[in-house]
């Protein structure tokens, strides 16, 4: 442990919540170089739907590179790309009748949403984007800009510039879209016209904060009446976390983007994609460049995951399924113990539950690491605690650590009763 206190950058942060030293992982499990096991719970933070190490995507993966297929080739066709590319087709937007084009940026989220922030720009010749409070999309100048969280923002040591933040539904009681009209159409209410709306349909880092189908198609009609482009950030909410491939789908909405990244790749390899209708396409060659968009590796078990979970509807059943399941635990934890818990948050498998604050839910996240499981929390105040296990868990797993959480929130609620006496 001491060589990440002495030679790690102050800026890591989730082995703060974990110190332990990981060393392997299978489909829900970490271990530990000294063998302990923890069921995971925060899944690479939504980066691994599919679990660790997934056996069928290893043999995948294990395949090509014993063929000497190609690893790195900056953004030169390759076949394990048309595969993706095939896939993605056959599998997702054919079946939504979703008609987009593909861009591939660097590797992390946060490239996507630059690259989506600029194309809106360029396409509408406008400055100004809307983001939403709470919402959450990268640390890099651009997607930070977009972010609302201060701790974050802070971070920035420059003016993060060309944002207007509406209130997103249910924030403050108030009607954010209302307000949106209303500045679109006020002369002198400040507002530069967008060129776009950037927004997640949950928000993951803002506290699992859920948009309304309704909500959903009145945001697209503002838009659509006003020639603003809507750009959906699915980087966690997509591939399945909320229950169906897109987490838009439920609504009937159509973005004019998407950006995806996360689980997109399947196994935990970095990759990001902007999802484009065809119109937009109006980049110049290499004029949003990076030299990590062929990460081959990735396009292997992304086609591969896609053709694996999502060729029929089973995944999405056992999604379901499980959530249902997380949401029984909850509905009970928040009956038996009002001290502890507001209300239940999220959709699907990007589910949680409220504390009454930020303390309550970080004692139960660590009580659950000391019995076995990593989780973490979200939230203004990190007082959502966020049950981001893969979605391929069992559903004794599933059990397993809502177990430990329960024990967890008996622990919690007592020294709660002791402190008060
Ligand atoms: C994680 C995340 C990002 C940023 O992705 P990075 O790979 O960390 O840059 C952007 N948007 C959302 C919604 C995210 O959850």
């Amino acid at each position: 442990m001491d060589i990440f206190k002495k030679k790690e950058s102050n800026v890591r942060s989730y082995s703060n919540s974990f110190p332990v030293v990981f060393e392997k992982a299978k489909g829900s499990w970490l271990e530990t170089q000294n063998g302990e096991r923890y069921l995971d719970f925060l899944a690479g933070a939504g980066s691994l739907n599919y679990g660790h190490n997934n056996a069928a995507l290893k043999q995948a993966l294990l395949e090509y590179i014993e063929a000497d297929g190609i690893t790195h080739g900056l953004d030169m066709h390759s076949s394990a790309k048309a595969t993706f590319l095939e896939a993605l087709q056959q599998y997702i937007l054919a079946p939504r009748d979703l008609d987009y084009k593909v861009q591939f940026t660097g590797p992390t989220g946060t490239n996507a949403v630059e690259a989506a922030l600029k194309l809106a720009r360029k396409v509408k010749g406008r400055n100004n984007i809307v983001a939403f409070t709470n919402g959450f999309h990268g640390c890099t100048t651009g997607a930070l800009a977009a972010t609302g969280n201060q701790h974050h923002r802070q971070g920035a040591g420059t003016p993060l510039t060309g944002v207007t933040r509406i209130p997103y539904e249910g924030y403050a009681n108030v009607d954010g879209l209302s307000l949106f009209e209303t500045l679109l159409n006020d002369n002198s209410g400040g507002m530069d016209k967008p060129a776009a709306v950037l927004l997640e349909t949950v928000q993951g880092e803002g506290g699992l904060n859920v948009a309304s189908k309704e909500w959903l198609v009145r945001l697209e009609a503002i838009c659509k009446a006003n020639d603003i482009l809507m750009i959906v950030d699915d980087i966690q909410a997509g591939c399945g976390r909320t229950g169906t491939f897109f987490s838009f789908e439920p609504a009937g909405i159509k973005p004019d983007m998407v950006t995806l990244s996360k689980s997109i790749g399947g196994y935990g390899l970095p990759m990001a994609v902007v999802l484009l209708k065809p119109e937009l396409d109006t980049w110049k060659p290499g004029e949003h460049n990076g030299t990590f968009r062929g990460n081959n590796h990735a396009f292997v078990t992304a086609a591969k995951a896609l053709e694996l979970y999502w060729s029929n509807d089973q995944f999405e059943t056992h999604i379901t399924a499980c959530s249902d399941q997380v949401r029984a635990t909850l509905e009970r934890s928040l009956k038996r113990f009002p001290e502890l818990f507001v209300k239940i948050k999220g959709r699907g498998m990007m589910i949680g539950i409220e504390c009454n604050d930020g303390d309550i839910a970080e004692q139960i996240a660590r009580t659950c690491f000391a019995n076995g499981m990593v989780i973490e929390t979200a939230g203004p105040n990190d007082e959502v605690v966020k049950f981001f296990c893969p979605l391929t868990i069992s559903t004794e797993e599933l059990a397993q650590g809502l177990n430990i959480f329960e024990g967890a929130t008996e622990k919690v609620a007592s020294k709660l009763i002791k402190k008060a006496s």
